[in-house]
């Protein structure tokens, strides 16, 4: 077994994807030592060993290799001579496929407009200040601004959405709009709002 790789997967995608603990991350490694490493398939080992194995109470060891069975991290019987555990490997589990989880976005594709969802990232840009008039503005006050209309078909790409204080926005809608796209309009972000202002107020 190739237990680099296997380790890798357990600390990458096993414990974030069921959300284990520092003392079910302990155990689940204190069971694989003791079954998986060792060559067998599962071991039966007394409350009372996980216990001292852990350093830490039994109810709390109990407590802790119940979560894992509920997780579907490790199988659990129980027998006379206490439990008998399975610690399942990464490639027994179902975990969500890693490929998928890595894909990268189009940033070009995301939606900047729908749920204020990117309004934090938006402001960042913006230095905190209004796109318009360079006021400072905060999370809650911010409106989001299509600097080219939708009607004058402007998108919702990030190129197209800015954060604006509640005056700006509304003297826009109010009838003086601008349909110059921002990526059209070169330079940086100062060049660009430098490029807007005067139409705007
Ligand atoms: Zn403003």
């Amino acid at each position: 077994m190739d237990w680099q790789a296997i380790i890798g997967a357990i600390e990458d995608r096993v414990f974030p994807h069921y959300e284990c603990d520092i003392r079910e991350r302990g155990l689940y490694y204190y069971l694989l030592r003791q079954s998986r490493l060792r060559g067998s398939d599962s071991v039966t080992v007394p409350l009372s060993q996980i216990s001292m194995g852990l350093q830490c109470s039994e109810y709390l060891a109990r407590k802790a290799i119940r979560s894992l069975a509920k997780k579907g991290c490790i199988e659990l019987e129980q027998t006379r001579h206490g439990h008998r555990v399975r610690p399942l490997l990464p490639q027994e589990l179902k975990l969500p496929d890693s490929r998928k989880e890595a894909a990268p976005v189009d940033i070009e594709s995301v939606d900047f407009f729908k749920d204020r969802a990117y309004l934090a990232p938006l402001l960042e840009r913006e230095r905190q200040q209004c796109f318009y008039c360079l006021r400072h503005i905060g999370e809650e006050e911010a409106e989001l601004d299509h600097v080219v209309s939708q009607l004058n078909g402007g998108g919702n790409g990030y190129r197209n959405i800015v954060a604006a204080c509640h005056n700006c926005n509304s003297k826009k809608q109010g009838g003086r709009q601008r349909t110059t796209s921002i990526s059209s309009s070169g330079g940086g972000t100062s060049a660009r709002r430098n490029s807007m202002t005067g139409c705007v107020h």
